[in-house]
């Protein structure tokens, strides 16, 4: 490989000129191996941060961040592949039910998921909330699974595009998290690396998202559906609304009993309207002529969803764990419900004890919020808006301070909005 100087590569991108591809593949792969120093991958992941990326070098380093580990071999897997990614929100328990789902349907779903970090919850979290569930799998298992079942959700290994795992503990502390090229190339290099031969991508937009304003998140999600189609995974996406939670748990234990419902045939509508949204998306794109509803119906789906706890060591019929703290949170007036931020309910189920503020952390598994209202609700004062969950009183007070302003009582409905805004499909 040519060799260049670090500092060629950052001067070049501060004043604003594109990187070769040479140049991008160089540094990130001298990166990985620790020959290029952290402060100056620092120094481009702010110029990148301050000048963007053009569609050729964003291909090239999201290229780059895959090579810099392995990608999985799916080729036994006798299903076609095909993931759904969320760029995470408050409440989104929505690849418990949906992974079973789509398996139920005739597709293999290799979800690889993290944890959850500040007011969004983790997937694994909440699969650890089952007594037993192992959310660490060898490549075997998990392929094994694949092939026996469609449906397995673990942690990626370490083997997995290990360039984002550096990249990112960078960007948390250098202050380069909210750049779109750089959140594009980190989720798409993961999902990319991990074999599958479809994503759809629910990208979230709204209070309780990392894209806030519609706009970015219509171009994350453009940016993003570009780099999978440039590597060969047909990719699709749905930006969603997360001004509100979804449904009406945060919490991991709270999450799964709510994911239940759903794979029972209930569940909130708001739940259930986008898990059989990106289930028909994911379908399409695997090539199945399937309706996700009926297999919600029928009991496939659930018996998929007993079928891959088993697989990972959990015990679909055990109860889940509850935090023994119960607080009620009174309307102070009467009227109708406007608006339930999800901001403050995902910081309020994380102070709980459902997040974790380090990646270290231990999370709770039975604390949360359970909404007992929806916007367009008419309460009356007194009435009981939402239970708090915690493991002890400090985790309570904390939740109690941080939920509050979270839902707003005014006079008019407001009106009823779908939480699917904007299909993104490959140019
Ligand atoms: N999730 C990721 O995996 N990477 C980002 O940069 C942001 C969210």
């Amino acid at each position: 490989m040519i060799s260049h100087s670090a500092v060629d590569v950052i001067r070049a991108k501060r004043d604003g000129h594109e990187l070769r591809d040479d140049q991008l593949r160089w540094f990130l792969a001298g990166y990985t191996a620790g020959e290029v120093a952290d402060e100056q991958a620092s120094a481009l992941l702010m110029a990148i941060f301050l000048n963007g990326m053009g569609a050729r070098e964003l291909a090239t380093w999201t290229d780059a961040m895959i090579r810099s580990g392995e990608r999985l071999d799916l080729s036994r897997v006798p299903y076609p592949t095909v993931d759904k990614h969320s760029t995470g929100g408050v409440g989104d328990k929505i690849s418990l039910p949906l992974c079973p789902l789509v398996a139920a349907c005739g597709a293999a779903v290799p979800q690889l998921s993290g944890r959850g970090l500040g007011h969004t919850g983790g997937t694994l979290d909440k699969l650890e909330a089952i007594a037993g569930f192992r959310t660490t799998l060898t490549t075997d298992e998990f392929v094994g699974q694949l092939a026996d079942i469609g449906a397995a959700i673990c942690a990626a290994g370490d083997g997995l595009a290990p360039a984002d795992r550096k990249l990112y503990a960078l960007r948390d502390v250098t202050g380069t998290v909210e750049s779109i090229p750089l959140i594009a190339s980190s989720i798409m290099s993961k999902k990319i690396a991990e074999g599958t031969a479809a994503l759809v991508l629910d990208v979230k937009s709204g209070h309780g998202a990392f894209m806030r304003d519609r706009d970015d998140a219509r171009e994350l999600a453009r940016t993003m559906v570009g780099l999978g189609e440039a590597a060969g995974v047909r990719t699709t996406a749905l930006v969603t609304d997360m001004d509100a939670p979804l449904g009406r748990t945060a919490g991991n234990a709270l999450e799964v009993r709510e994911a239940l419902e759903v794979l029972e045939g209930g569940g909130p509508p708001d739940v259930v309207e986008l898990t059989l949204a990106l289930a028909s998306e994911m379908l399409s794109l695997a090539g199945i002529d399937e309706d996700p509803a009926r297999a919600l119906a029928d009991g496939r789906a659930m018996d998929r969803w007993r079928a891959m706890v088993r697989a990972q060591g959990g015990d679909p019929g055990a109860p889940l764990p509850a935090a023994p703290m119960v607080d009620e949170v009174r309307a102070e007036r009467a009227g109708v419900v406007t608006a339930i931020d999800a901001m403050p309910v995902g910081v309020a189920a994380w102070r709980l004890g459902a997040g974790r503020a380090r990646k270290e952390d231990p999370v709770s598994p039975g604390a949360g919020v359970v909404l007992r209202v929806s916007p367009g609700d008419t309460v009356s004062p007194g009435q009981v808006l939402a239970e708090l969950h915690a493991d002890d009183e400090p985790h309570m007070r904390a939740g109690a301070g941080a939920f509050r302003g979270a839902v707003t009582i005014g006079d008019a409905p407001p009106p009823r909005a779908s939480r699917l805004l904007e299909r993104i499909v490959p140019r």
